[in-house]
């Protein structure tokens, strides 16, 4: 089975700093660095990390960046599914202060203007069987039509409605599992209780629910009423940046290897707890050998 990311991927640059700037005020950060970020990128190289057969549908600009963000990517994936468009290439900035706060700024350009299936040969691409997984940086429609295009297809939808978009939501028939915090899971179904919310989305429409709750695990529900609890394994926490991230793209590397939902959900949740266990996003997601190691 092979694994398609649909999504963005970006540059992102994080600021170390005392304090942030007020408003007018400039500020010398004490270190900077680039690194790659995005929620489709993360998930992608995450999924690449268990051995899946990994296809990542995205856009860089036609610039130095997309060029950088290539040479990243093609360290964990095939990068022949980029589309470039004449646009620059996306960036984050981002500022973290002396207690760990963050202040977050993306320019988004290629992702939100990004058509998958006019711009690439991503439906043409897609085998009954195939595992698709989205989330919520595209433009809504573009969401919404993939998701469409993919589950006709025959393919094994998944949505991770983050950002939560304020457009649209894909029609959850369209989707065999969502996976949502439990913000995101309150926000989409107007109830802050995990276990009814869990229930809602599948009542929805959506095959299969994830609700992740961070150091209390998750919840998972498989479309017949029952739901299981997950907890997670207790760990000193030193940056949960891209937690949920790396627990999206190991459960679908997991499926992609023939486990069912429950199974790949306890592995998720022991990859994800490595990663909060480390400092940053990308960087802190486990190699080809710890995820070789979970999956044993
Ligand atoms: P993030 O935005 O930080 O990437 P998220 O908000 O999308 O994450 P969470 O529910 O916070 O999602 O975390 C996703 C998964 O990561 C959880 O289901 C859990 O398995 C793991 N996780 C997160 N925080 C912790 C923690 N403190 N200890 C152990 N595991 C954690």
């Amino acid at each position: 089975m092979r694994v398609h990311v649909v999504g963005n991927v970006c540059v992102d640059t994080t600021f170390r700093l005392d304090r942030f700037p007020r408003p007018g005020e400039t500020l010398n950060a004490s270190e900077h660095a680039d690194g790659l970020g995005g929620k489709g990128a993360n998930q992608a190289v995450a999924a690449a990390r268990t051995g899946a057969d990994v296809r990542f549908w995205t856009a860089i600009g036609n610039d130095a960046a997309g060029a950088w963000i290539r040479e990243q990517l093609r360290r964990d994936l095939d990068t022949s599914h980029l589309t470039m468009l004449p646009k620059e290439s996306d960036r984050s900035t981002i500022m973290v202060d002396a207690r760990s706060e963050n202040l977050i700024v993306t320019g988004a350009s290629c992702a939100t203007a990004f058509d998958p299936l006019a711009e690439s040969g991503f439906a043409a691409s897609i085998e009954r069987g195939d595992i698709v997984v989205m989330q919520g940086n595209l433009h809504p429609n573009a969401t919404t039509a993939c998701l469409r295009a993919a589950h006709g297809a025959g393919a094994m939808t998944i949505f991770n409605p983050s950002p939560l978009a304020t457009g649209t939501t894909p029609h959850l028939s369209d989707v065999s599992l969502v996976i949502a915090n439990a913000g995101e899971a309150a926000q989409l179904t107007g109830t802050g209780d995990p276990d009814a919310a869990v229930r809602e989305l599948i009542r929805r429409g959506a095959g299969t629910a994830i609700v992740t709750l961070g150091a209390l695990g998750c919840l998972v529900a498989d479309g017949e009423g029952r739901i299981e609890r997950i907890m997670a394994p207790k760990v000193a926490v030193t940056d949960t940046s891209g937690a949920g991230d790396v627990f999206c793209g190991c459960l679908a590397g997991c499926l992609a290897a023939g486990m069912d939902l429950a199974a790949a959900a306890r592995i998720a949740v022991r990859a994800a707890a490595i990663s909060v266990g480390r400092a940053g996003t990308l960087g802190s997601c486990p190699d080809r050998q710890e995820m070789k190691t979970l999956m044993e």
